[in-house]
């Protein structure tokens, strides 16, 4: 076994090898590829690229794009038009992304060899883990993998995100034995649409198995913080379980039961163990008290997911956090060659055969915006990334920022920088300014008959409560009437009501979004915002309102000016149904 696996991985490694060492002739043979295959579709019909496959030709005649500029033919494939209109092979559902339009997810089109794509992705992971990391195979994996619901668009495509598509697949649920990709939660758990039924069976099964973790993991890290807070409140049930060899009865799941029956086992000695060590005060380094062999933590560390980095280095004892990928619903771009770094250091290869690849040059300042090539970016420049893919999508704006800190053979390597427009993000939910805007509007109706007013707001991304939640900072005009705890609240709610659809789903259903908080602050309080910038060096003419805030002196600022605050007193409305 050894042996097979030791030549499977050098075989992964000589891939990667292949790939970066040839960028961009590998990157021309994808754009071919993808315009023979998709040559007689209405879209690509629709620009006259005749039966030109080159690179010059596809980007004289083929226009950059956003999500709104197809949006009419996403929604003609979901209303049930099977004619080729992105792509020649058939859409086989849709990936909802985490990034919206109008408030819904988008709709990414996807056909069945993509999921081959994905897999080979993700065949390459281990291959180099293995570099750094020695013995995995002599372990099990505790990772946190949850399905989302699925719905069907009018025409009969499943919708659903990626992930749900991953592990619903055959890929995944058949996969072949893997010594070094072997998980403690079994797939009846991870396939449970119920999260906290799903998350209970997973973490008993992590803990029967504690002593053969070594890598403990979720797909984000806000994920892995919310389990070890679900350890936190669930312990002594969990316990009680493993202490008498019995499954709560809250977790009613059919196929769950089946599979527990066959995992439960009376345990005193483990029971005491555990209720020892989540009876402690401080749960400063829980992950490596109970779970001693962990060698690192797999999970995304990087953009967003950055504002986590604290509360996991507190729970597992600064263990290393390996940043393995980068993916999107459109397309999975590429792997960390280097998965033990630091966060601050993680850059991603992308890897040229996933899709074809450009990059519009972000410098504000820069007159210059010609897409540019794989193989030619910059080192130190920063780019958003266009993708063009097999499943449709060209010249597509993904809405990442990206900059080049180095090359792997000649395929550049990028630092995530950021997600363009994204003002407020706790999980996978992002909101932007516009969003919030309309958001402050909305519940800013209910202070009218008060007479009272928000002269001005900012927002901040607590993560320091578990799950994290939005922080919005009102500074009020108050009428002769003032304001009642109630309507406040109501304005929590209102505000939530008017977010977007990933918002209120983890809100409501995967709960990994807390309750939104206004805290009202002292009149007068925006001025001093100003001015503090203004001492900073802000030009008075040009300052503006800073519509999210992050530097802590700004937040201990406003901290100290609270008059009152304030949280949405129930979730806001979501349903798996979506406006098609
Ligand atoms: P979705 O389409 O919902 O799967 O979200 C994909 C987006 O998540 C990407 O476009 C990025 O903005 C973000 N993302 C994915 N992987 C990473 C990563 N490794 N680091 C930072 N952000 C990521």
């Amino acid at each position: 076994m050894a042996a097979n696996s030791t030549s499977n991985d050098a075989k992964a490694l000589e891939f990667i090898e292949e790939m970066t060492r040839n960028a961009d002739s590998v990157q021309e043979n994808v754009l071919a590829q993808i315009l023979t295959q998709n040559a007689h579709t209405e879209y690509l019909s629709g620009f006259n690229l005749g039966a030109a496959t080159d690179r010059h030709t596809f980007k004289s005649k083929i226009p950059m794009i956003t999500y709104e500029d197809i949006q009419p033919l996403i929604q003609r494939i979901a209303n049930g038009d099977r004619s080729p209109i992105l792509s020649a092979h058939p859409v086989t559902e849709f990936l909802t992304s985490s990034g919206t339009s109008a408030g819904e997810r988008k709709l990414m089109p996807t056909i069945k060899e993509e999921l081959d794509r994905r897999q080979l992705l993700y065949s390459l992971l281990m291959p180099v883990m293995n570099q750094y990391v020695n013995g995995l195979d002599k372990g099990k994996a505790l990772y946190f993998y949850f399905i989302k619901s699925e719905t069907k668009t009018p025409g009969g495509l499943l919708a659903r995100p990626v992930l749900t598509s991953y592990y619903k697949s055959s890929h995944f649920k058949t996969r072949p034995y893997d010594p070094f990709n072997v998980y403690t939660s079994p797939n009846e758990a991870i396939l449970c649409e119920d999260s906290s039924q799903s998350m209970y069976t997973q973490m008993l099964c992590g803990l029967y198995d504690r002593e053969q973790v070594l890598r403990v993991g979720a797909v984000f890290a806000s994920g892995l913080s919310r389990a070890i807070r679900f350890l936190q409140l669930n312990w002594k049930l969990l316990a009680h379980d493993i202490r008498t060899g019995s499954l709560n009865p809250t977790v009613t799941d059919i196929s769950i039961r089946d599979c527990m029956a066959r995992v439960m086992r009376p345990d005193p000695d483990l029971a005491d163990f555990i209720a020892r060590e989540c009876e402690k005060e401080s749960w400063e380094g829980i992950i490596t008290r109970i779970w001693p062999n962990t060698k690192y933590l797999d999970v995304i560390v990087t953009g967003a997911m950055a504002q986590y980095i604290p509360t996991l280095d507190y729970y597992s004892g600064g263990l290393p956090k390996a940043c393995t990928m980068y993916a999107s619903s459109e397309c999975y771009f590429g792997l960390n060659l280097k998965p033990m770094c630091k966060p601050s250091e993680v850059s991603y290869t992308i890897m040229p055969n996933m899709g074809y690849f450009e990059f519009l040059p972000h410098q504000p300042s820069s007159t210059h915006r010609e897409l540019v090539e794989l193989a030619d970016v910059e080192l130190g420049k920063e780019y958003e990334l266009v993708v063009t893919t097999y499943a449709g999508l060209y010249r597509y704006r993904v809405g990442d920022i990206l900059r080049v800190t180095g090359f792997h053979n000649s395929a550049p390597q990028f630092q995530f920088v950021k997600r363009k427009n994204v003002l407020l993000s706790i999980d996978s939910d992002k909101t932007d300014e516009a969003e919030l805007q309309a958001a402050v509007e909305n519940a800013s109706e209910l202070l009218k008959p008060l007479k009272t007013t928000v002269v001005e707001y900012t927002s901040y991304a607590d993560t320091k409560t578990v799950p994290g939640h939005y922080v919005i900072y009102w500074e009020l005009l108050v009428g002769k009437s003032g304001y009642s705890e109630e309507v406040m609240e109501q304005c929590c709610l209102a505000m939530e009501e008017s977010l977007n659809s990933v918002y209120r789903q983890g809100r409501a259903v995967d709960k990994s979004i807390g309750a939104l908080e206004i805290r009202v602050v002292k009149n007068g309080t925006f001025e001093e915002l100003m001015d503090y910038a203004i001492s900073r060096g802000a030009s008075i003419n040009q300052y503006k309102v800073p519509r999210c805030v992050t530097f802590a002196p700004i937040t201990e600022l406003l901290d100290s000016r609270i008059i009152s605050t304030h949280f949405s007193p129930s979730p806001p409305h979501w349903t798996p149904d979506r406006r098609f």
